[in-house]
């Protein structure tokens, strides 16, 4: 179901790419609780997050520094259950606003129209119709998206910026996390009992959709293990 979070836009287009740009220019050099607190100011109750439940730092930022901000789960149908486990404890943990969405399709409907294990012939359209689609459906609603993105975890484009305009989804996006290095996330996830997903220490480093996420061996990249065999490398929510 897709989530209800958000109304109709408020903002025109010109309007967000100009907030983005003034404020790509007034937080040069933020920390990630500036970028936080900049945009809830900004963007007041047409801002959500969106958490992966691999490790939810960014989620863990929110409930301290803007706990109205809604966090945006994509329930794709093939999360792992330590996944599902890691999202019903933050559930527990805090008092956020924590909305699961996912596809009009379910798995069975979705065999039906393109056949059965659509991850195992064309990868690109089950993550469209599994997560692009039921998180554009949000973003539609919102002027800002908040990520999880970080540039030593892959998925961020090199032009990636902390605070940007998104065109295709017509949003501002900001990554408070885009500079972190590994260190600084470990450091953070110790200091603040951060919940994680306990495959990351099982050998998952990266974790999406069971049928495509495998555990890598020493040494191997860390997003080896995702949609193996396959020249793709991101889902599709930050092209
Ligand atoms: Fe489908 Fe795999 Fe993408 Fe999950 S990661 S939506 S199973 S292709």
């Amino acid at each position: 179901m897709p989530a209800t979070v958000g109304v109709a836009k408020p903002r025109s287009p010109e309007t967000l790419r100009d907030i983005a740009h003034r404020g790509a220019a007034d937080m040069a050099g933020a920390s990630a609780e500036e970028l936080i607190t900049w945009s809830v100011a900004e963007f007041g109750d047409s801002i959500v997050a969106t958490q992966s439940m691999v490790n939810t730092t960014l989620t863990t930022l929110v409930a301290s520094i803007a706990p109205s901000i809604p966090v945006v789960f994509v329930d794709t149908g093939y999360h792992f259950a330590e996944t599902l486990d890691t999202l019903e404890r933050v559930r527990a943990r805090t008092e956020l606003t924590i909305l699961s969405v996912s596809s009009h399709l379910t798995i069975e409907e979705q065999s039906a129209q393109h056949g059965p294990d659509l991850w195992s012939r064309d990868p690109d359209l089950c993550c469209s119709i599994r997560k692009v689609q039921p998180l554009e459906e949000v973003l539609a609603r919102n002027d800002a998206w908040l990520t999880g993105l970080r540039r030593d975890a892959a998925g961020a484009r090199r032009d990636t910026r902390p605070i940007m305009y998104d065109v295709k989804r017509n949003v501002v996006k900001v990554s408070p996390l885009l500079d972190w290095s590994d260190d600084d996330l470990a450091a953070y996830t110790a200091q603040h009992s951060v919940e994680v997903n306990p495959l990351i220490h099982q050998g998952f480093p990266s974790i999406g959709c069971h049928p495509c996420t495998r555990a890598v061996a020493p040494g191997e990249d860390s997003r080896a293990g995702r949609w193996s065999g396959f020249e793709k490398t991101e889902c599709g929510l930050h092209q």
